[in-house]
Parts: C-alpha cells; sequence; structure tokens
C-alpha cells in the first residue's frame, strides 16, 4: 500500500518536472535568436520557467483526487502556496535583471513609447505582486476568506494571460513555429483546467445533490448536519477524508467549504455527516439549515486516513479536531475491529466536549481507552488538564512509542507542539499523520 503510494507520488512528481522544465529546454531545440549577454539569456529563461510555474498552478488546486491521493490535501496546498512563491520570484527577478541592464526603459519619456508587450509585462508583475501580498497577509489586512478567494483567481488569471501576452510579443525564441505550438498547447491545457474545476466539476455535483435528513445540536456550540444522496448512491470514503460542501446556492460557487466526515464509513445508504463548529460567516448560520434542504458535496479527499493495521492506533484531537476521529471510532466499531485505541481529546471544559456521550458508549463496543484533557476543569476534575505534552503521552501509552501509529488533528499550535513532542520521543515521521483544518 504504501510502495504504492510511493511510486504513484514519484510518477506525478516527474510528471511535474516535466511540465515545468519541458518549455525551457524546447527553448534551445530548433532555431536559435542572435546571441544576447549571458544577464538577458539568463533572465528570459527565469522568465519562461517562472510562468510556466504558475500555469500550473491551476492544476494543483484543482482537487484531482488521483493526484493528490498520495499526499493529501494540505500537503498540495502547502506546495502550492511555497512553490507559487518561488515563481513568483523567479518572474519578479526575470524583469528585475532586465531593467537592471538597461535603466533608460524606466524612463516616462521611453515607457510611453514601449512595445505593447512591455505593457503586458507590467500588468502581470503588478497582478502577481498583489497576488503574493493577499495571499501572505489576508488575515493582517482583514481580508474575509471569500473576497480573498475570488481575488485570488481573478489576479491569477490576470497575472498568467497577461504573461503569455507578453512572452509572445516578446518572445524572440518562439520564431520557431513548433515552439509556438507548445505554447499555445501549454495555454490550451491551463485554461483546460480552469475549466474542468470551474465548470465540468459543478457540472457533475449539480447532478448528484444530497438532501440534508437531520440538523444534529452537539455539545461545544456545534451542529451535525446528516445528508443523504437524492437519485444516485453516494461516493465511499475511508475514515478520515474530507468533503467541500456546498450549503446554500448552485455548486459553480466559488467557494465550498472543507469539513471531515464524521460518519462512520460503512452506511449502507450512502449517506455522510459533517459535524461543524460555530467558528464564523458560514459555519454560524448551520443552525439555519432545514431539512430536506439541497446541498452539494464534492469529495472524499484527503490522506488522514487508518489503512495501516499497527499495534496500536493514538488519535490526538483538540476541538473540532474530533471529526475525523469519530468518523474512525464509528467505522471501526461498524467492523468489529478490536485492536486497541487510545482517544487523547482536548476540550476547552467539561460541558463543551462534543461527542462525550457517544464517546462512552464506544468504549464498551471498541478496545478503546479515552483520555480528556481540559484547559478549564470543573472544580474536584482529577484528570488530565492544560495541553497534551510529551509526559502525558507517557502517562497513557505504553511504550515502544515508536511502534504506535499516531493521528494529529486540531488548532495549529497544538499541531505544532505535539509534532515536536513526537520528535523527542523519536517516533518517525511515517508513524504519524496530521490534518491541518487552515489551507489558507
Ligand atoms: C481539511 C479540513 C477539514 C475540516 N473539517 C472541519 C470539521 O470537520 N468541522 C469544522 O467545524 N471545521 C472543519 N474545518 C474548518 C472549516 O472549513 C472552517 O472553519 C470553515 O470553512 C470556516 O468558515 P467560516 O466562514 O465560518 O469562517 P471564517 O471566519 O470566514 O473563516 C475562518 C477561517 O477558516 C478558513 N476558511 C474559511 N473558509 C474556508 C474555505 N472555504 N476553505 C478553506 N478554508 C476556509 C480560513 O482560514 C479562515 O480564516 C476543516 C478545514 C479543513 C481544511
Amino acid at each position: 500500500m504504501r510502495l504504492s503510494y510511493a511510486v504513484h507520488g514519484a510518477i506525478w512528481i516527474a510528471v511535474y518536472l516535466l511540465f515545468i522544465l519541458a518549455p525551457l529546454f524546447a527553448l534551445l531545440a530548433g532555431t536559435w535568436p542572435p546571441a544576447r549577454d549571458f544577464w538577458t539569456e539568463f533572465a528570459v529563461a527565469l522568465g519562461y520557467s517562472g510562468l510556466a510555474m504558475m500555469g500550473l498552478q491551476i492544476g494543483l488546486t484543482a482537487r484531482f483526487r488521483y493526484v493528490t491521493k498520495p499526499w493529501g490535501e494540505d500537503v498540495i496546498y502547502h506546495f502550492h502556496r511555497q512553490i507559487s512563491l518561488v515563481a513568483a520570484g523567479l518572474i519578479v527577478t526575470h524583469a528585475v535583471i532586465l531593467t537592471a541592464g538597461r535603466p533608460e526603459t524606466l524612463l516616462p519619456r521611453n515607457m510611453l513609447q514601449a512595445p505593447w508587450s512591455a505593457y503586458f509585462a507590467i500588468v502581470s508583475i503588478v497582478a502577481l505582486i498583489a497576488l503574493v501580498v493577499a495571499a501572505l497577509w489576508r488575515v493582517r489586512l482583514k481580508i474575509s476568506y471569500e473576497t480573498w478567494h475570488l481575488s485570488h483567481i481573478v489576479l491569477a488569471v490576470v497575472a498568467i494571460a497577461a504573461g503569455i501576452a507578453h512572452m509572445v510579443g516578446s518572445g524572440v525564441y518562439l520564431v520557431d513555429p513548433w515552439k509556438r505550438a507548445l505554447w499555445i498547447g501549454l495555454t490550451i491545457f491551463w485554461i483546460g483546467l480552469l475549466l474542468y474545476v470551474r465548470v465540468v466539476k459543478p457540472l457533475f455535483m449539480l447532478r448528484r445533490p444530497y438532501r440534508v435528513a437531520e440538523v444534529r445540536r452537539e455539545r461545544g456550540d456545534t451542529s451535525t448536519l446528516v445528508m443523504r444522496p437524492d437519485g444516485h448512491p453516494g461516493f465511499r470514503f475511508t475514515p478520515g477524508q474530507f468533503g467541500w460542501l456546498t450549503l446554500w446556492g448552485r455548486p459553480f460557487k466559488i467557494t465550498g467549504h472543507p469539513f471531515s466526515f464524521s460518519s462512520s464509513a460503512e452506511a449502507a445508504d450512502g449517506r455522510v455527516e459533517m459535524t461543524i463548529r460555530n467558528l464564523g460567516d458560514f459555519t454560524s448560520a448551520i443552525h439555519n439549515v432545514s431539512e430536506g434542504q439541497r446541498v452539494f458535496l464534492d469529495g472524499p479527499y484527503g490522506a488522514f486516513t487508518i489503512g495501516n493495521p499497527a499495534d496500536m492506533h493514538v488519535l490526538i484531537a483538540g476541538g473540532i479536531g474530533v471529526t475525523p476521529m469519530m468518523s474512525m471510532l464509528r467505522s471501526l466499531a461498524d467492523r468489529r475491529d478490536r485492536r486497541p485505541v487510545t482517544l487523547l481529546y482536548g476540550s476547552r471544559d467539561w460541558d463543551s466536549i462534543t461527542f462525550r456521550e457517544e464517546l462512552e458508549a464506544l468504549q464498551a463496543r471498541l478496545n478503546l481507552t479515552v483520555v480528556h484533557v481540559l484547559a478549564n476543569p470543573p472544580d474536584g476534575w482529577t484528570g488530565e488538564q492544560g495541553f497534551i505534552t510529551a509526559d502525558l503521552f507517557k502517562r497513557h501509552l505504553p511504550p515502544p512509542y515508536t511502534s504506535h501509529e499516531y493521528f494529529i488533528c486540531g488548532p495549529n499550535v497544538m499541531m505544532d507542539a505535539i509534532e515536536r513532542a513526537l520528535g523527542s520521543m523519536r517516533v518517525p515521521l511515517s508513524k504519524y499523520h496530521s490534518e491541518r483544518y487552515s489551507f489558507a
């Protein structure tokens, strides 16, 4: 299983590199333009590579299940963020080197007489810089997620389209028709990816709607949506995976919200549940959802799944990070799986522990130990309190710690601390799996 994931992953990395490097190496074949100085040629190479990387970003966030499977969606989004910075860096460096070599081009008199391709370069770079600034400092700039997401797509399309126009206008390397054909092909591919994400995929979702069967209040300002497929069999998921939910309107809306499935993966009728904590505009409106309402689900996604049979599974949840764990536990119970499981579960206080009663009941059906860790324990509390630390692990888990399989989901600070604790206990990276609830 792991090996096939590794091979699968290696193939996609090779395809990715091919798409990035092939356009660059293709420039070196066929007819060459008259030689120019090293820095000009170097800057041009940076520009071509940066543009090829930018175009492929659309593919990275296109939610191709088959592509993201070996890594999980959060790793892909992290890669998208990092590699976009590299691409933007290459393009800006390309412009800086070219203008540093000819500073006179920046004089207002010369700028007015510049060829049209130079204007496209300016539009592309301004859009790119705005894109990076908004992505890095969205929260500090107080831009809502929805506004940011829409502007992100618009700015990316403008930056790439203007970049292509600039390349065609000043493309001394594109004299050969086949090189032009290569770039036209790439552009069509990028447009195809965009159409797939924004039109084809939503059309498929439109034909496979779900109906809300129940809205259940849970402890901790949280509600569970129970959804049934409407006129189709639904999809199968692996416990720990998540889907994108569109509650109001059609799936063509630009922003769906990601939520883990909290129900058992064994439901025969395609029913799925998502358990949602009130944390912002969208999540606070869950109680307005009515039974029978039509909703759309895009899924399943994610690699945060129990697959490897191990001696012992350790689930570490903070707050609403318990939802994928709940799906794992409910599925194990339905499968009558008796492997030992320990759930270390951090909550604010005793009353806000989501699924508290059901976890108690599950202990009778599973070989399950639940350790509650409370930030604000009630008077007389003798259980764990504060943060989940390496010492806490050692109190509740049998050694050797390196032979257990760990699953972590919760606030970023908690996850960072736990990953450090596991590192200090010499647990190898392959033994722990994380799901971060922040893609952006
Ligand atoms: C893989 C994954 C699984 C998740 N599972 C659950 C779950 O089971 N239960 C649960 O309560 N929450 C879950 N979340 C978090 C949930 O998606 C956000 O809390 C929710 O989208 C916030 O929306 P809002 O408009 O209410 O809040 P806002 O105040 O608008 O947003 C709060 C923060 O949530 C993030 N966010 C908002 N909208 C989106 C979006 N469309 N896509 C990605 N991130 C967004 C942003 O970082 C934002 O700053 C999960 C997140 C991820 C990435």
